[in-house]
């Protein structure tokens, strides 16, 4: 349940009606944004006599929530949240691309990937150093090696970084070098590291489980938030359908359902989506267009050799193509009407 506040409600009246809603065993998400104040309880609501509530006379209005989510839900948290990354801001109309490899493979690769990224207009870095693999055989991350790369990179480019977490007891070393954990789209249900890390103190960048449906992927959400990081990134990143062209399928219509459904800023990964670099370009557009906050591309500067994904990899040159692309559509949906 949501009981939007009069604007006016003085502070003493608002403090005075949680409390009352805590004694009755309520748990308490309160939005104050610049046009609303909104209390969401949390608990079951069946109990509550709405004609009481409404009997207050700083409430305005008394809605039900019909989704299962309710940290997530716009309806508790009626603004778009807007998260601080080491000063750059996403969400709310704030745009920020992520780029690099898909796996960190040495000092030489990185740093030079890492800058040319810089250098094409990238906000964030990314780079794996745990990769969840299909195949064991697979390269599977430099691990700890991985993470210290990507502190040099940062050291060296200022970009904040963004690098996967694959398991809970590594969430704390990874959260250590990292300004954005990343939870891939292999572990979006995987409820125990969501737990973990909806306790530490860094933004979490989730990502769309791969026949996840957009409810499975908010409650997913949901975990994080309900156990206190309210920093939470969702990124589409395709689906898995009966088509074998593409890698996945990009889900534009998720992105626009997110944004109707929630608060969170919802970014897009055009690369696992299309799993072929051609296809790169024209969907982070597409993304771009539809009202994604943000992107995540690949980016490596030998593809051909690259430990992982280089078949899906945009070499540097493409990606600065891409970044004035995107950059000229941010500008007409900022000049458009909606
Ligand atoms: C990745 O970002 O490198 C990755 C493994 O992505 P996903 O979890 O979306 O497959
Ligand atoms: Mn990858």
């Amino acid at each position: 349940m949501v009981i939007v506040m009069k604007q006016n409600t003085p502070v003493d009246e608002l403090e005075q009606l949680k409390a009352r809603l805590r004694q009755m065993g309520f748990d308490i998400h309160l939005s104050q944004g610049e046009n609303h104040t909104v209390i969401g309880l949390i608990g079951d609501s069946t109990r509550i006599d709405e004609s009481q509530l409404q009997a207050n006379p700083f409430v305005d209005r008394i809605l039900r929530v019909q989704h299962p989510f309710k940290r997530a839900s716009r309806m508790f948290h009626p603004e778009d949240t807007v998260i601080d990354l080491d000063g750059l801001k996403l969400g709310g109309g704030n745009t920020l691309i992520i780029a690099g490899p898909c796996s960190v493979e040495s000092e030489e690769q990185l740093m030079t990937i890492a800058q040319q990224v810089k250098a094409a207009g990238a906000h964030l870095l990314r780079g794996g150093a745990f990769k969840p693999r299909t195949s064991p055989y697979s390269f599977q991350g430099l691990g700890l090696e991985g993470l210290e790369l990507l502190r040099r990179a940062k050291e060296l480019t200022g970009m904040p970084i963004v690098t996967e977490c694959i398991s809970v007891d590594t969430v704390d070393l990874v959260a250590e070098y990292a300004d954005v954990v990343q939870i891939g789209a292999r572990n979006m249900q995987n409820f125990a590291l969501l737990k973990k890390v909806g306790q530490i103190d860094r933004a979490v960048l989730l990502k769309r489980g791969m026949s996840a449906t957009i409810e499975e992927f908010l409650m997913a959400a949901e975990y994080i938030l309900a156990e206190g990081n309210e920093r939470v990134i969702l990124c589409e990143r395709g689906i898995r359908t009966y088509e074998t062209y593409t890698r996945n399928t990009l889900d534009i219509s998720a992105i626009v359902a997110i944004k109707e459904l929630s608060h969170l800023p919802i970014i897009c990964d055009p690369s696992h989506a299309a799993g072929k670099w051609e296809m790169v370009t024209p969907l982070a557009k597409a993304a771009i267009a539809a009202g994604a906050d943000g992107l995540m591309v690949e980016v490596h500067h030998r593809p051909e050799i690259a430990l992982s994904d280089g078949s899906q990899s945009l070499k540097p040159e493409r990606f600065h193509r891409l970044v004035a692309a995107v950059n000229q559509i941010i500008g007409l949906n900022k000049s458009m009407v909606h």
